[in-house]
């Protein structure tokens, strides 16, 4: 019953996944414990998120567990389809192909939440935003779900401000073992390994422009710097701007920005950072890209609407003419440039981020009769447990806090 491309695509999948497997020693110890301890037995998940060999993996875990499976991506242009077949394999119930139009992309979404699913795994909020529009009849199954980035993150608050949330959500993202090296470190690499194979062109002595200087921010500002650039960071966040400014970044609104890059990337979460009248100040040859959200971040639709002619140049370059003749370059669409164009972050770190999802998706099942709030931090304990087990594998030891110690920092006398 699942829908895919190909099914003769599995091996392929089947040894990206053994290869993540083999270096996402955090998630192969908790497939260890799950199969032993079947936390999700007789429960259904419905997941959607970036359909690659590390959300594989997360899914075999989740399955190891007792859950059945319903899976989706959350990106067209991020699903694997050779991925997608080796799950399909192995008795999974998968719903995405690569370069899904909105329409497939949708039905495939609402596919994933037709089977009366417990526990949602969602990347941005597209399944929450189904299941409190068109899939209103799902909700009576639902235990509670798991929140995977930042812009889904404000989307569920901005919800339960209006009391619209109907189950408790985890706030994934928020975990510092998710966001400080996911966002930051993952996002970092991640990208400019996207940019440097789509468009094979030195990045030292070049001009990056990052919109954003939140968490994935810095990670591709400071990657940037490490590669040769020179670095531009466009904020609105005067504290965050002052950050970039002692971190060595020059700071200057987009609108002059735009006359000085070579590479644009943006990161905020926001829309239309880069818009009409900074396209036609950018430079001959300037190459835009975003790792933020969607595909709004730039403005595509103006941009396809102004541009005199368009040209794709390499996969996943296409370039644009514009009115005043000059010719800009976006990468993938505008869509996430690390994700539609590469592999997303290396599979370390999903491991962490992975790891978090796995046992906070534990934690709603084992506490079932206890979730008040509709929105719920990473319980301390999970973030804490996801880095002692990381820093084990890294084969690293710190200090434990003497007894003296302990009580020297809790004691109120000076
Ligand atoms: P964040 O909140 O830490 O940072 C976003 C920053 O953008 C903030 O500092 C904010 O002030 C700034 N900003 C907002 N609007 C702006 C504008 N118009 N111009 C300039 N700056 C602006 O968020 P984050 O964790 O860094 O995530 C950013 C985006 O990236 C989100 O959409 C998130 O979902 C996504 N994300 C993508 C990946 C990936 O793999 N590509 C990974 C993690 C998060
Ligand atoms: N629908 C949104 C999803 C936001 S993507 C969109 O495509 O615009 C941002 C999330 O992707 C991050 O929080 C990060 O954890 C996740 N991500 C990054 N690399 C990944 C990978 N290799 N596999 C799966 N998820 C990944």
């Amino acid at each position: 019953m699942s829908q895919i491309r190909d099914i003769e695509l599995a091996p392929s999948g089947a040894h990206k996944i053994e290869w993540v497997r083999r270096n996402c020693p955090l998630l192969r110890s908790l497939y260890e414990d799950f199969s032993n301890t079947k936390p999700f037995e007789g429960k259904k998940i419905a997941l959607s998120i970036h359909l690659e060999a590390k959300t594989a993996y997360l899914c075999k875990v989740l399955a190891a567990g007792g859950a059945e499976m319903f899976i989706t991506g959350s990106n067209p242009l991020s699903t694997q389809d050779d991925v997608a077949a080796a799950l399909v394999a192995d008795g999974l119930n998968v719903y995405a192909w690569h370069g899904a139009t909105d329409e497939e992309y949708n039905a495939h979404i609402s596919e994933v939440l037709s089977h009366q699913a417990n526990i949602i795994i969602d990347d941005g909020g597209d399944l929450v935003h189904m299941l409190h529009t068109t899939k209103k009849d799902q909700l009576q199954y639902v235990i509670g779900g798991c929140e995977e980035t930042t812009t889904g993150i404000i989307r569920l608050k901005a919800m339960d401000k209006n009391n619209q949330l109907e189950f408790p959500m985890v706030l994934v993202n928020n975990a510092d073992c998710k966001h400080l090296f996911d966002n930051r470190y993952g996002t970092g690499q991640s990208v400019w390994d996207g940019i440097n194979r789509t468009t094979n062109l030195i990045v030292a002595g070049k001009i990056a422009v990052v919109a954003g200087y939140g968490w994935c921010g810095k990670g591709v500002a400071m990657r940037a710097k490490a590669l040769g650039a020179r670095v531009i960071v466009t904020e609105i966040d005067p504290v965050k701007a002052i950050e970039a400014v002692m971190d060595g970044f020059e700071v200057m609104p987009m609108k002059e920005a735009a006359r000085y890059g070579d590479f644009f990337i943006t990161v905020t979460g926001c829309a239309g950072v880069i818009d009409e009248e900074d396209f036609m100040e950018m430079k001959e040859g300037a190459i835009l890209c975003n790792a933020g959200h969607f595909d709004v971040e730039i403005d595509m639709k103006r941009l396809r609407e102004i541009a005199v002619s368009k040209e794709e140049m390499r996969n996943n370059i296409i370039g644009y003419k514009l009115p005043n003749g000059t010719n800009i370059y976006v990468l993938a669409e505008g869509r996430l440039v690390n994700l539609a164009a590469g592999d997303g972050h290396p599979a370390e770190i999903m491991d962490m981020s992975f790891a978090i999802q796995a046992l906070s998706a534990k934690y709603l099942v084992e506490h079932e009769s206890e979730l008040k709030e509709k929105i719920i931090d990473v319980p301390r304990e999970v973030d804490m447990e996801v880095a002692r087990r990381k820093l084990k594998f890294l084969g690293k030891e710190i200090d434990e806090l003497t007894t003296y110690q302990t009580e020297y920092l809790n004691s109120s006398s000076l």
